[in-house]
This record gives structure tokens, sequence and C-alpha cells, in this order.
């Protein structure tokens, strides 16, 4: 998980909001009072709904909010960090803009073939589909409210994410918040250690340079997958940042990285 900067909401979802705040208008279509006529919800509103995506996915550089896989055309869906049925006449967390986050959906990192084994989705969850439901009390990190910071630190030898002691301190996050967010969205689920894995390896081999000073090849290898920012994102962002050391610091200094 890294920081993640919104953007203004969309026209769209504010043209949305007000037009059907008087009918406390939803997420999701669901039965009129009578129990007969089915009320249509945002998701039917095809215009309004694909301006959200679009603003999220651009806004996360197309990494999952949670897991930092690369979100695909099929594989994303819109999450709220506080669940929509949380909503009140007065927090409306269904068509809150701050509320709303793009994660993997099916879970990130499943193999094509995998996602039609119904077993498999509902053995190795992780993200969106783990936290189902989780209302949210404080030790569970919301993306948009991170410090640039590195707040993870991995293994090399499982791919597994942990927290950075050193981070938390300096940045006033308890241990045992982070620790709780990686076990709540279930963040070392084999399927994403073992690819993080490879991406850690792929770049140690990168690394593996006697010629060139270690400081200088961090670095040029961390321009070769950040580049200057204004591009989509590597998927495991944080893992590649960890890996690269110093050298990714300095270069995300200097191209004024904030999320
Ligand atoms: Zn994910």
């Amino acid at each position: 998980m890294k920081n993640v900067r919104k953007s203004p909401e969309p026209e769209e979802l504010k043209n949305y909001r007000e037009q059907y705040s008087s009918q406390f208008r939803r997420w999701t279509g669901r039965k009129s009072k009578n129990g007969k006529k089915k009320e249509k919800g945002l998701t039917s509103d095809s215009k309004t709904f694909n301006a959200i995506r679009d603003t999220l996915f651009a806004d996360q550089k197309g990494l999952c909010a949670y897991c930092e896989m690369k979100l695909r055309e099929n594989n994303r869906s819109v999450e709220h960090f506080i669940p929509r049925n949380q909503s009140t006449k007065e927090n409306n967390y269904d068509l809150d803009w701050q509320n709303m986050l793009a994660i993997c959906l099916p879970p990130g990192g499943m193999k094509d073939d995998d996602l039609e084994n119904p077993q498999l989705l509902k053995d190795l969850p992780c993200c969106g589909k783990k936290k189902d439901g989780f209302i949210p009390d404080g030790r569970l990190l919301n993306p948009l409210n991170l410090p640039t910071l590195r707040l993870f630190k991995f293994s090399s030898l499982t791919g597994e994410i942990r927290p950075d002691e050193k981070a938390c301190e300096d940045s006033c996050i308890p241990i045992e918040n982070v620790q709780f967010t990686i076990d709540t969205l279930e963040l070392n689920v084999q399927r994403l250690k073992d690819q993080r894995l490879v991406v850690i390896d792929f770049i140690n081999k990168e690394l593996d340079d006697e010629m060139i000073d270690i400081n200088d090849l961090e670095e040029k290898v961390a321009v070769e997958y950040f580049g200057d920012g204004t591009d989509n994102w590597p998927r495991f962002f944080t893992t590649l940042r960890w890996v690269l050391g110093a050298g990714a610091e300095k270069h995300l200094t200097n191209i004024s990285y904030s999320g």
C-alpha cells in the first residue's frame, strides 16, 4: 500500500449527487418502498460510473490501492473505504468521493484460468474481497491519509510485506496499525508474496554489477522504473522502492514524488 493523492471529484459525480440528493440516491439499485419498482443506482449511470472509475485509475496511476497490483479493464472495482451500508442521511458514504478507491477485483495477481475457479476465489481473497464489510476503526490505514514515506519493508527470501519500524516511528503511525492493515487486507497471501519475490529477484539481478557504484546503479534503475512520475507506476511500487533503497528515494525526491 502506498499513499494516493486524489484529484477533485469528477463533475459527473457532483452533478449526480446534487440531482438526486433529495432522493438519497444510492450506489446500487434497490427496490422502492412498495417493493415492486426497482430504483436505479449509480452503477446504471454509465457516464458517471465510468468518470469515477477512470479518475480513480488515473489518480492511482494504474495500481490497486491496497495490494499495488496493476488494475486492468476487467480487473478493477470501486472500493468504499467505509462500507456503503454505513451511510446515513447526513453521511452518504455511497456517493462520497473521498470514500472511493480503485482496487483489484477479483483479487489481484490471480491468473485468468484461476478466475474461473470459484473455490480458489473463495480460498485466496485479498484487498476488498478480504476486507468485505469491515468498518474502519482507526487501525486500518487509509491510502488517502498516508505520508509519502515508505511504511513497509519486505523479505527478499519470501516476498512477505512487513511494517518498517523506523518509518512508522518517523511518521508517528503505530506499527500495530500497519501490521493490522497487512493482516486485514491479507497482503501476505501466498500469491502476492510469490509475485513480489519475482520482482525482488529481478531487480537484485539488475543491481548485480560491480562496475558501477551501487548508489548510482540503484538510482539508474529507479529512473528506469519510475520515470518522471507522469506515467502509470509499475506494479509493486513500494516493493521496488524498498529494493532500490537510497537510489529510489533520491530519484523520487528529484521528481517531487507525492503519491
Ligand atoms: Zn489489490
